[in-house]
């Protein structure tokens, strides 16, 4: 995006976040999920970074929470509190590094012992305690994080905050003490508390977040003792000497107060990593809900010497799970012909990132959702993953549009075979009755045994990708993704990495099952050997292209001298090649990578196989493992391309290892190597 784009896209992201944070803390309606909300402020957070001249003071990224009510008399902290910036993946956490190395101007000692303090984020509100000579005087809220509300008497209520130190400090106890923390509402308080708002006739709440907001900042202190909620503290404001974040919590565990046991410092970013999945596993375990983990740089000086940008300090992140809910940009909608015909748009998306997987395809199910979301492409949209079922476009957000999205049209002509297109009431038909189950027997051949061999790809699961429109003809195959398998129903992220990685593996074919597997009438196993030998003779056949220049000069004549080629079969050759949907389709083959290889290396263990070294072997030289490869049929290529079926990484990889991920090419360790050639 240029300056001049991102300077406009700004403007509207700010605007709509401002409206939506309106509607929630003012006016208590929820017109779009917290996480969609995330999701806005991150896209403009990651903006702000690439133009940071385009930051306003007023930007949401430069805001800590609401004002304070009327109501409740205001409390000036003596150190503003601040909030945290927002990372969704290792990328961003690794970016968030470097900007705070950078900034320091050293390493950030990222890769020692205990260099980083992880916390699990509670979904709650954030609050300031006061303690004089051990007594608890004050309780604030954050406020706009320099001034807050006096909610005292509310923070009274919480058994989990101690109203004395005495007699529970292991520790001298200072003259006078602030420390932070939060509160939040356990899930089974939650859902009795909504069980009670059911039974009397009232709406259920929607987030215990919200609720311990609400309860914090009533007016009735009994109203919020009812409620039941709880609190670990979290921070020192006071300095009792603590050297790092880890002595932080030890010294408020000593004076007394609750600290979350599943907290504790870790060794750089892979430590930070492990924290990070760990929670998300123990998840569902806890009695609270947790966003995310807490990354705070451990050494205190360190963290100091970072300073604040924003409303934020450098030597911290919030570093989110994956959300049920994020936003993205629609790029293409595209039409899928199910097995009776029927015509299914499907969205293809900018990649996000939503309920743990990438996706980048969404079904519309027909032209009437399309209406009904009021869809066009090149909108910015909410995609929802709820569970383990398919994501699914949840809302348009049209404040964001550009003038230059392009409404969608049901093609005139069926994609697949270039049929007729009829209206049935909301669905449209390709008019061929046979076309959707035509082209799914087309794909189950392709991928049969004596064809391109795919056995993870039955027809079962050929049918479920028809239908979620992740492919609509063979050459897809080739470039699914795993993101949007792994989102189905059914499928996990190692099934769908295991499918893609088996399907990589077989873009090597010899030459006479490529010509089977592409179902031209009358063209069975044998005939395929005689067709690729008297395309051999007449040329070297390396990938679909000479295929297709082989096929563009045939004439039946010279067809029929080849053994078993009548003038039926003859004709049925000839007229293949004639559709230019199959001319398009070797193309696209041959984009996809396909290549040929000889028949004399199929049946060997690699055949087909082109494998790429980067770095060095412990157990055997370059030269020797390049001679293995050959003996079992298989080649080796000195450079990194898309038809790689593997590449070997050793200790010390170059630039190669990067260039396979961007492609990715499967990438294997030296075990796995020897496993192949043994
Ligand atoms: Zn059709």
């Amino acid at each position: 995006m240029d300056r001049k784009a991102a300077k406009k896209r700004i403007g509207k992201l700010k605007k709509l976040i401002n409206r939506y944070r309106y509607a929630r803390l003012v006016l208590n309606r929820e017109e779009i999920s917290p996480e969609a909300e995330d999701a806005l402020k991150k896209e403009l957070f990651d903006l702000e970074q690439q133009f940071p001249e385009l930051v306003a003071p007023d930007s949401p990224t430069q805001r800590v929470g609401g004002k304070p009510l009327k109501q409740f008399v205001k409390v000036r902290h003596e150190q503003p509190m601040l909030s945290f910036n927002d990372a969704f993946g290792e990328e961003d956490m690794r970016a968030w590094l470097l900007r705070l190395e950078n900034y320091l101007g050293r390493s950030a000692r990222a890769n020692t012992e205990g260099s980083f303090y992880c916390e699990l984020k509670i979904d709650g509100l954030a609050i300031e305690l006061v303690y004089e000579n051990g007594i608890l005087v004050r309780g604030s809220t954050r406020g706009d994080g320099h001034v807050g509300e006096d909610v005292t008497q509310n923070l009274k209520t919480i058994e989990a905050i101690p109203l004395t130190l005495h007699g529970i400090a292991k520790r001298a106890v200072p003259k006078r003490l602030v420390v932070r923390g939060e509160v939040f509402m356990n899930k089974k308080d939650f859902e009795r508390l909504n069980r009670e708002q059911e039974k009397k006739g009232l709406a259920r709440y929607a987030n215990p977040r919200n609720v311990a907001a609400g309860s914090v900042r009533q007016l009735d202190p009994a109203v919020i003792a009812a409620r039941r909620l709880d609190s670990f503290q979290y921070d020192l404001v006071t300095d009792l000497g603590q050297k790092t974040h880890e002595e932080t919590h030890r010294i408020l565990h000593e004076l007394g107060f609750r600290t979350n046991p599943h907290n504790r410092a870790v060794k750089g970013l892979e430590g930070v990593f492990e924290f990070h999945a760990s929670s998300i596993r123990n998840r569902e375990k806890l009695s609270y809900e947790i966003d995310g983990i807490v990354v705070i740089v451990n050494r205190n000086a360190d963290f100091a010497a970072g300073g604040v940008i924003g409303k934020a300090p450098r030597g911290a992140i919030a570093y989110k799970f994956s959300p049920k809910e994020a936003t993205t940009q629609i790029l293409d909608i595209r039409v899928q012909v199910g097995r009776t015909g029927a015509l299914t748009p499907v969205a293809v998306m900018k990649p996000v990132s939503v309920g743990g997987v990438t996706i980048t395809h969404a079904t519309l199910h027909n032209e009437d959702e399309i209406k009904r979301l009021g869809l066009t492409i090149g909108d910015t949209v909410v995609v929802s993953r709820a569970g383990d079922v398919i994501p699914q476009i949840t809302k348009v957000l049209t404040e964001l549009r550009t003038g230059r999205e392009k409404m969608f049209a049901m093609p005139k002509r069926c994609p697949v075979d270039g049929s007729r297109v009829v209206k049935e009431g909301a669905i449209a038909r390709c008019s061929n009755s046979r076309c959707g189950a035509r082209n799914r027997e087309l794909l189950y051949h392709f991928v049969s045994r004596a064809a391109f061999d795919i056995r993870g790809l039955g027809p079962k699961i050929i049918d479920r990708f028809l239908d979620e429109g992740l492919m609509t003809d063979a050459p897809d195959i080739f470039a699914l993704p795993a993101g949007d398998i792994a989102a189905l129903e059914r499928f996990g992220e190692k099934s769908a990495e295991n499918l893609v990685r088996e399907i990589g593996g077989k873009k090597n074919i010899t030459l006479p099952r490529f010509l089977y597997a592409l179902g031209i009438l009358h063209v069975g196993e044998e005939t395929a050997r005689v067709l690729a030998r008297a395309i051999e003779k007449a040329r070297r056949a390396h990938a679909p292209l000479d295929v297709l220049a082989w096929g563009e000069k045939l004439n039946a004549a010279d067809l029929e001298t080849l053994p078993d080629v009548g003038p039926v079969v003859s004709r049925s050759i000839t007229g293949y090649f004639k559709e230019r949907r199959n001319r398009d389709l070797l193309k696209k083959f041959d984009r996809a990578g396909i290549t040929f290889i000889s028949s004399a290396h199929e049946g060997k263990k690699l055949a087909g196989k082109i494998f790429v070294f980067t770095g060095g072997l412990s157990s055997l030289e370059r030269e020797e493992a390049k001679e293995r490869v050959r003996a079992h049929g298989g080649e080796v290529s000195e450079s990194v391309s898309k038809k790689n079926s593997y590449v070997v990484a050793g200790g010390e990889p170059g630039s190669k290892l990067e260039q396979a991920k961007k492609l990715d090419v499967p990438i294997i360790d030296e075990e796995e190597f020897l496993k192949l050639i043994k």
